[in-house]
């Protein structure tokens, strides 16, 4: 189904704006995603209506935001195909979701001499919260090759699992290059050699259909923000028996059953990972967010993003000095470059100056700026509401740009 994005921008107030006197061109997606008036509106109608503490009230506010609230996790269920709600953490977001696995797995599963596999293309918040559990634990930090397209070597990878590999962790697509990894064919692998795989989702969610039951993998990590909702909100998806093995998160209210001063038990599952007054009020938001989302349909979302991609990337191809970074067979609507002679951040502030938002530098994964022997790169990403006529700007802006060292 073609989508009518018109409409669709109408429900964007944020988008209806001038930036430095023009007409705000939003191409930094990738980052975070604008949220719709459904999203604003279920924030301010919870503080209006709602506002209440949750699972504890005997009160109708208290049910109606518990209700409200325990809603969101069942239509998280549903958005990523957990096969039950009680799999569904919420956490503050993809960083923290990756860290509560390195805290609670880590703590118990991995030791001394055993072996982390991440890759090149991670993200910082896929790769320090396992420096710092392998520093702790004498365990050992592998990584993936990329090939210069921004590709993993699979067979590399397959090299580097061992029988002391105890997880791997990777990005499902790139942030910096939009990659897809091949998840399947990595999760198939890791669990021969007897590894879990934790997943960072933190850009695929947002983009295609994901099926943690079909991919099979143990943890899947997102946030709420990069898919029309707020900030300050995402998920860890686990699978039952994992997240019952092991041991807490942080300690305080909502995740004990019993507090005596000689033995603490804890709630059940989600409750055991979930301390402390949640974020309510952005849960609930979030449903909204996975409300539009299921009303456009994820396929035909992707469909417009794949189109923009494919004629942005024609377009500025064209374009003298133009360089492409990250041209992998398979990958999202994220258009990473830089222009011969011209530092990214230039680039992006003279972009700006013309309305347009990209974001520019290292993009949180310094690692794989290094392998590509680059300082950073200018980065537009497009999302459901981007349109052909504002990939033109983009392109008639960076001609101009191009033209004054090439
Ligand atoms: N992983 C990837 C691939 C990301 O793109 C991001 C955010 O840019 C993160 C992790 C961290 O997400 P958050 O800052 O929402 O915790």
């Amino acid at each position: 189904m073609r989508l009518d994005i018109q409409h669709i921008r109408e429900l964007f107030p944020i988008l209806h704006q001038e930036v430095n006197g023009k007409p705000l061109v939003y191409l930094d997606n990738a980052a975070t995603t604008q949220k719709p008036k459904q999203v604003i509106d279920a924030l301010v109608n919870y503080y209006e209506l709602d506002n209440s503490n949750i699972h504890r009230g005997a009160h109708t506010l208290a049910d109606r935001a518990t209700r409200y609230y325990e809603n969101t996790r069942t239509s998280i269920k549903a958005f990523v195909n957990a096969l039950e709600t009680e799999e569904i953490i919420f956490t503050k977001g993809t960083t923290e979701s990756i860290n509560l696995v390195a805290a609670t797995f880590g703590r118990k599963f991995i030791g001394k001499g055993d072996e982390i596999i991440i890759s090149t293309l991670e993200h910082h918040s896929n790769i320090v919260p396992w420096q710092l559990l392998c520093e702790e634990k004498g365990a050992v930090l592998k990584v993936i090759p990329i090939n210069d397209e921004g590709e993993i070597i699979f067979e590399a990878f397959e090299k580097l699992l061992t029988e002391k590999t105890k997880l791997v962790s990777v990005v499902h697509v790139s942030n910096a290059l939009g990659t897809i990894n091949p998840v399947k064919a990595i999760i198939e692998s890791a669990h021969k050699a007897g590894a879990k795989v934790l997943l960072d989702g933190a850009q695929s969610s947002s983009h295609f259909k994901v099926d943690v039951q079909e991919l099979n993998c143990d943890f899947f990590a997102f946030s709420a923000h990069k898919i029309y909702g707020p900030t300050g909100m995402g998920v860890l998806y686990g699978k039952r028996e994992l997240l019952e093995a092991i041991p807490p998160f942080q300690g305080g209210g909502e995740m004990i059953k019993e507090v005596t001063f000689e033995k603490t038990t804890f709630n059940d599952i989600p409750f055991k990972f979930e301390a402390g007054t949640p974020n309510i009020a952005d849960v609930i938001a979030f449903d909204k967010a996975l409300t539009f989302v299921n009303e456009l349909g994820k396929e035909n979302i992707l469909m417009h993003e794949d189109t923009l991609l494919e004629y942005a990337t024609d377009k500025l191809s064209t374009i003298k000095g133009f360089i492409p970074i990250g041209t992998a067979k398979e990958k999202v609507s994220v258009l990473s470059f830089l222009i011969n002679g011209m530092h990214p951040f230039d680039v992006g502030m003279m972009l700006d100056a013309a309305g347009i938002a990209v974001r520019t530098g290292h993009h949180c994964t310094q690692p794989l700026m290094n392998r590509l022997n680059i300082e950073g790169t200018v980065r537009a990403s497009f999302s459901v509401y981007n349109t052909m006529e504002e990939i033109d700007r983009l392109y008639d802006s960076i001609r101009k740009i191009a033209k004054l060292k090439n």
